[in-house]
């Protein structure tokens, strides 16, 4: 029975109250919705990546929402209770820094940078500081400070791990599920999610290749798949 509907995936019931369906479909949007159009093959090119991440993830100690893969753009997963934040870890100034702050796309900071953004599409996601999280009510200081860590140490992993498939991990966004009292990884972990730069000539394999109009966006998935799936089987 179908729940509710994203802009790019259905969630459906579950076969126990625990767990949700989630169905990768093959619409792709960007500002905010603004624009929008399905892509034959985008849903299971982005499912598949998302997969290969989790399941590294899960091997290296951060719990996933995954229960079980049900075919190539569907899975059963953990009911968590979403947490109303996004958390964006950014290795590299682009997209959003750079509007917002004058950056110059491409610089490469010291230090990661760590930030939150409310999750409402009325009002276009906007950034929210720790404060501010507070006073809404949306998550206590332990959960910030859960994710914090968590995604800090996603980010320490992914970067080595793209690194080997000679992908530089630009930035990406997270977003964390409450579940039997503790926080875990829910949504998904997708080019549509994350800035993926080829090392060498600094080539686009994510969603910008939609927002910017620069090719073949379902190429540009299939190529990082196949870069991280070679790297995965040789670690
Ligand atoms: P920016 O703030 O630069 O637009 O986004 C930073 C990173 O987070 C990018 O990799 C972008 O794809 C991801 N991101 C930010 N907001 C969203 C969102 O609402 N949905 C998805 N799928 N990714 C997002």
């Amino acid at each position: 029975m179908e729940l509710y509907k994203g802009k790019t995936k259905i969630v459906c019931q579950g076969t126990d109250e625990n767990t949700v369906i989630l169905r990768f479909t093959d619409n792709v949007t960007a500002f905010n919705g603004e624009k929008c159009e399905a892509l034959p093959g985008k849903g299971e090119t982005g499912f598949a990546f998302s997969n290969l991440l989790y399941g590294f993830l899960e091997q290296n100690g951060i719990e996933t929402h995954m229960v079980e893969i049900i075919d190539e753009a569907t899975v059963e997963v953990k009911k968590a209770e979403i947490v109303g934040v996004e958390v964006i870890v950014r290795n590299v100034a682009a997209g959003g820094f750079v509007k917002k702050y004058g950056a110059k796309e491409g610089t490469v900071f010291d230090e990661p940078v760590v930030e939150f953004c409310l999750k409402s599409d009325e009002l276009g996601d906007p950034l929210i500081n720790e404060s501010q999280i507070r006073a809404l009510e949306i998550a206590t200081d332990d959960e910030l400070a859960e994710m914090m860590r968590q995604a800090l140490k996603i980010n320490k992993l992914l970067c080595a791990l793209f690194k080997k498939a000679g992908i530089r991990l630009v930035d990406f966004k997270l977003e964390f599920g409450r579940y039997e009292n503790r926080l875990i990884l829910c949504d998904e972990l997708s080019p549509d999610s994350c800035r993926l730069w080829d090392v060498e000539t600094g080539e686009k394999f994510d969603k910008d290749i939609f927002r910017q109009d620069l090719g073949d966006l379902v190429s540009g998935y299939t190529e990082v798949f196949d870069r991280l799936s070679k790297t995965l089987t040789v670690v």
